[in-house]
């Protein structure tokens, strides 16, 4: 449907890269002792841990551009791995960059561009995938950190437990990375971030070894945890978390809203955010983004709303967040209300639609770059009080470069998270691209985004993390002095700064 929208029906899609056609910078430097036991420098590994999961990562393999790929990848089985490839680094001004399923839409799985170091090292962890111990009474386990979000339900569920969080990238990104970038999943309210479910954690630097204790709460200082969880592998290598766990939900609620108004639509999300419901879906959806999702005509904007426990029905949850839509002119089905509180986890049919369709959306972003369609995604949250003219900011500047870059394109948006102060909102662009000149058409867009998520005081990320790519606007609208803190801290746990330069701050600014 896209490739008619743009008239490109007739265009050819480029073939993924295949590794025969790869030409690869020999490695720069060679490895030591033990080294050599869990590294490689296997031309389908280097060119794998070359980027991330972003258009322009996809972009540039589909191009065959791969001038920086990491000098070996590592696969680390035990903690004295790691802390032999520390030494290793910092010996030979080595970087090392902490890698988790990969996932990283912000560049933050890249070797650094810096000539300021010899070679590069991609430490994956995918051999860190084992759940170590489950503690029923308290509900959280001990799991390393290197495990794929499938293989950690499948492992939790035999308990009766889940960690309920869910990405969209849960299939290919791994319980490290989700702490390392402070990742977004499953509850659109109350627990939007994994920093929730974290109980303690276990980090490898170079400057020793962090390990926080296993505690439901605590008021003494600064939060550990907090320190670690968002530090993007700058701070030191995540190697086990203790997480917090849920029962599997079994009694749920759920129904999707359609509003003709989407300022009444927004209210009502407002009211229902500050109500104390806490919903464990609340996204609201524009009417085009609706539409794409096979879930609207287009005229509407679609509200997901859903409630889940494993101890108490949640009919009256839903009813009273219905009354609060109605007095929005939010109109639902009834029957599909009623049928999604079974019991049996039935969900509303839009629902449904749309986890379907956002679950395969990953891989049709891939198709359509190979088609040279422009199709990417940006964040980020802002007050309720500001929504308005924030909203129409962005996407004034938004529309202005699709149109400069692209000749047109659209844009769409929805709420993937709401908090009782604010929403978050999670714009996609989908443009016809110039062969060759998509990844240029790109940054132009993304540009003209986050300077105007910046210039209208919203974040430069909710929940993708900064990476290299958001950096120039994180540093812009970081206190300075937070800036001189993290250098601090990086000084005393990584102080050859060897650990993923150029994410998250500027190497060399100590
Ligand atoms: C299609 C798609 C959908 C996405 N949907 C979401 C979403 O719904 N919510 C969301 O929050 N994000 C989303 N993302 C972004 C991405 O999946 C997240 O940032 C995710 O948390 C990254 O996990 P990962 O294991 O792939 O980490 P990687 O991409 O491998 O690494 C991410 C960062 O964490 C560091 N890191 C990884 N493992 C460790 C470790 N063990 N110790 C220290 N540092 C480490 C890396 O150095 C890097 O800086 C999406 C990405 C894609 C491609």
């Amino acid at each position: 449907m896209v490739m008619s929208i743009f008239e490109l029906s007739g265009r050819k899609e480029l073939p993924p890269p295949r590794i025969e056609e790869i030409n690869l910078r020999s490695p720069r430097f060679t490895l030591s002792g033990r080294l050599t036991e869990f590294c490689t420098a296997a031309p389908y590994d280097r060119a794998g841990h070359t980027y991330g999961k972003a258009l322009r990562d996809v972009l540039r393999a589909i191009y065959r551009q791969f001038d920086n790929p990491p000098d070996y990848v590592a696969y680390p089985v035990t903690e004295q791995d790691i802390r032999d490839l520390m030494d290793f680094c910092v010996s030979r001004s080595i970087a090392l960059v902490p890698y988790g399923g990969g996932s990283s839409v912000v560049g933050g799985v890249e070797p650094p561009a810096s000539d300021h170091y010899q070679g590069s090292i991609s430490c994956d962890m995918r051999r860190f995938d084992k759940i170590l111990s489950v503690n029923p009474v308290a509900r959280t386990a001990r799991i390393q950190a290197g495990i794929y979000g499938p293989a950690l339900e499948a492992g939790l569920k035999q308990y009766g437990l889940t960690l309920r969080h869910y990405p969209q990238s849960f299939e290919f990104s791994t319980l490290g990375g989700w702490i390392a970038t402070r990742a977004g999943g499953h509850f659109a309210t109350l627990y939007t971030h994994i920093d929730e479910f974290v109980e303690a954690l276990r980090i490898l630097s170079p400057g020793g070894l962090l390990e926080t204790r296993e505690l439901p709460g605590t008021g003494d200082g600064p939060d550990a945890n907090r320190l670690i969880i968002g530090s993007e592998g700058i701070f030191g290598i995540i190697t086990e978390a203790v997480m917090r766990l849920q029962t599997i939900p079994t009694l749920r609620a759920s129904a999707s809203v359609s509003f003709k108004n989407e300022k009444g639509a927004m209210e009502a999300v407002r009211l229902i955010s500050q109500s104390g419901l806490y919903p464990a879906n609340c996204r609201l959806i524009s009417p085009l983004e609706s539409f794409s999702m096979g879930i609207g005509d287009g005229s509407h904007a679609v509200l997901l709303l859903g409630f889940e426990s494993h101890d108490h029905p949640q009919e009256t949850k839903l009813r009273r967040a219905l009354e609060i839509c109605r007095a929005h002119a939010g109109i639902w089905d009834e029957t599909d209300a009623l049928a999604s509180q079974t019991g049996q986890g039935v969900q509303a049919d839009a629902g449904r639609t749309w986890k379907t369709n956002f679950l395969r959306a990953p891989y049709m972003r891939d198709v359509l770059a190979r088609s040279g369609i422009i199709t990417e995604t940006f964040e980020t949250a802002i007050t309720w009080d500001r929504l308005d003219d924030f909203h129409a900011r962005v996407q004034a500047g938004t529309r202005a470069a699709l149109t400069a870059v692209c000749g047109n394109g659209l844009l769409m948006w929805r709420f993937t998270h709401v908090y009782p102060d604010g929403p978050v909102i999670y714009y996609t662009v989908v443009a016809p691209g110039r062969r060759g000149a998509e990844i240029d058409q790109w940054d132009a867009i993304k540009k003209a985004a986050s300077d105007a998520i910046i210039a209208g005081g919203g974040t430069i990320t909710h929940h993708h993390a900064v990476g290299r790519v958001h950096r120039p606007w994180y540093e812009k609208s970081q206190p300075a002095l937070m800036g001189q803190i993290m250098r601090r801290i990086k000084q005393t746990v990584d102080p050859h700064w060897i650990l993923n330069p150029e994410v998250l701050m500027a190497p060399g600014k100590k």
